[in-house]
């Protein structure tokens, strides 16, 4: 039998398909990754852009998922200081908020202590002094401001940075290129992909389904027939409007629901998000609904009041793959789930949801579960080591 062309392809790149290609290609595989359309097209470029921890996950209990988050924080702040950088977090506390100032400092305390103690993790209280110069956050039933720090990024950039990396290492690129259709063999799967409206193939050992909210469509296309993962889809919306906020980001409860909202400085803009809605439509077409937008323009206006006459400039929406349940969304697990058709040799390894944080370590959870697919390479680098630059 012919060797296969490649030891991995991948489909589908956002953070966790470049991420999965980087990793493959600095341990010595040769890689191919198939996008339908362009390097974060898809999640990877509609998320609230923060690489953090995930204070909020602290209500759901993941600490794991937010231990791993702050460990992956301050590696990438070490390897892409051009690309992630601290930014000041503040939570205002008002009368009458589900969260009280014990519930926010139980919860930096927990954060902190997760995050080592280490000096990014560390929060204080803003002096009453200063609370005018918080960019005009409402300061009539505030009780108290929290101080914290976490990261910021541009998703897209980073996207395309760690692609840049994987290519340096000689992963090869098809994009734009759909991948119809996987066959899978007993030591290599045959990938048929279509390109510039013609269909070709190609094989690999091993092939990584890191199609976002697309996962299960790729299974689909998978013979023979596959299991998957029961999902629900779960849109989040962000709107971008005029003007900026200086301080930082600013964290607040939406008056009727209790969610957490984020108003965070965006370039000369203000961005706004997210909400949290089931998607049942086209995964292809996946944008704000007006409601969405009123919704968070009114609570943007609810603490910043000078926003009262700010033009709407932009709005967008991504998806989130949960685990399908009862209840709300929000108490669904965050955690990254590797689905793969057959143990201990996999031939196809889908990836569920997960995070752009921890995009690094979900690399390296699936490249530890395809290894026994693969021939012995020579590993050429390691990417906690690797410098991310921005893309040229
Ligand atoms: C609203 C929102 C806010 C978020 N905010 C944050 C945050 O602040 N911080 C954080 O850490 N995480 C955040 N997340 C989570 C994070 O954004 C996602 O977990 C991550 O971007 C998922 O990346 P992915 O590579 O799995 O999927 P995607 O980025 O969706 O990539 C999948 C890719 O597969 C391609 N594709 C699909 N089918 C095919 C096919 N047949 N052939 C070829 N290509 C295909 C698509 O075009 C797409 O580019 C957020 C998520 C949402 C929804």
């Amino acid at each position: 039998m012919p060797t296969p062309e490649f030891d991995v392809a991948i489909v589908g790149g956002g953070i966790n398909g470049v991420g999965v290609a980087q990793a493959a290609a600095a341990a010595g595989y040769r890689v191919a990754l198939f996008e339908k359309s362009d390097l974060a097209s898809g999640t990877s470029s509609k998320s609230s852009k923060l690489i953090h921890g995930g204070l909020r996950y602290l209500e759901s209990y993941e600490l794991g998922l937010v231990r791993e988050s702050l460990i992956e924080r301050r590696l990438l702040l070490r390897i892409a200081p051009d690309l992630v950088r601290l930014q000041q977090f503040f939570i205002p506390v008002y009368e009458n908020m589900r969260r009280g100032p014990w519930l926010i400092r139980t919860g930096l305390s927990l954060y902190s202590i997760l995050g080592g103690l280490r000096e990014p993790t560390r929060f204080r209280l803003v002096p009453r002094a200063e609370w005018d110069n918080l960019d005009g956050l409402v300061t009539t039933g505030l009780r108290a401001v929290f101080r914290y720090q976490d990261a910021q990024t541009n998703d897209r950039d980073l996207a395309r940075a760690v692609w840049q990396s994987a290519s340096q290492l000689g992963a090869r690129l098809f994009s734009p290129a759909r991948v119809t259709r996987i066959r899978l063999g007993d030591a290599s799967a045959r990938l048929e992909y279509r390109e510039l409206q013609q269909i070709a193939c190609t094989d690999a050992r091993v092939i990584v389904n890191a199609a976002g909210p697309w996962v299960n469509q790729v299974l689909e296309n998978a013979q023979p027939e596959q299991t998957m993962r029961a999902i629900e889809l779960v849109q989040g919306s962000h709107v971008e409007v005029s003007g900026t906020v200086s301080r930082g980001i600013y964290y607040v409860e939406a008056p009727r629901d209790g969610r957490a909202i984020f108003v965070m400085p965006w370039y000369d803009r203000t961005l706004v998000g997210t909400t949290e809605k089931r998607f049942k439509g086209d995964t292809d077409r996946v944008h704000a609904t007006p409601a969405e937008r009123g919704y968070l323009l009114r609570v943007l206006r609810r603490y910043f009041p000078r926003y009262a006459d700010a033009a709407l400039l932009d709005a967008w929406a991504g998806l989130r793959v949960l685990p399908a349940g009862e209840g709300h969304a929000f108490h669904r697990s965050r955690e990254t789930v590797l689905h793969a058709d057959r143990r201990p040799r996999p031939r196809i390894l889908s990836i569920y949801g997960g995070k752009l944080t921890s995009y690094r370590a979900t690399a390296a959870r699936v490249l530890d579960q395809i290894r026994a697919s693969l021939p012995a390479r020579e590993p050429l680098a390691d990417t906690a080591e690797l410098p991310l630059r921005p893309a040229e």
